[in-house]
């Protein structure tokens, strides 16, 4: 099964993209469950949160941070979700942090 999270950075299927650099993306949700829904998601693949480096934990850290200064008083008031495992609600096997304002 290919990854969609993968197809995404590699430009093979669309998403609309609100942030990257050489490390991490941040695309729309594509079922927005607030007014905005980012997908903060390193580059590299891994699975899950479990999975993945502290470094790369840390590098998606920092972007929320970005990602809250860059929407400026709509970033201001969000929550910030991580899905570990199928039990937890992950369906998109590719680690990535739910980023939620209602800004
Ligand atoms: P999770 O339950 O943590 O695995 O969340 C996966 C999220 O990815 C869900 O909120 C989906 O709406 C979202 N999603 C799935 N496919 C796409 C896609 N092609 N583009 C943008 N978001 C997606
Ligand atoms: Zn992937």
């Amino acid at each position: 099964m290919p990854c969609i999270f993968c197809s995404i950075i590699e430009g093979k299927a669309n998403a609309k993209i609100f942030y990257q650099d050489d490390n991490v993306v941040v695309f729309y949700d594509i079922a927005p469950k607030a007014p905005i829904h980012l997908l903060i998601c390193p580059k590299q693949h891994f699975t899950d949160f479990i999975s993945a480096p502290p470094e790369v934990r840390s590098r998606l850290a920092d972007t929320v941070q970005k990602v809250s200064d860059m929407l400026g008083d709509r970033g201001k008031d969000f929550r910030v979700q991580i899905n570990n495992g199928p039990g937890s609600g992950q369906i998109v096997f590719h680690l990535h942090y739910h980023f939620l304002a209602w800004g």
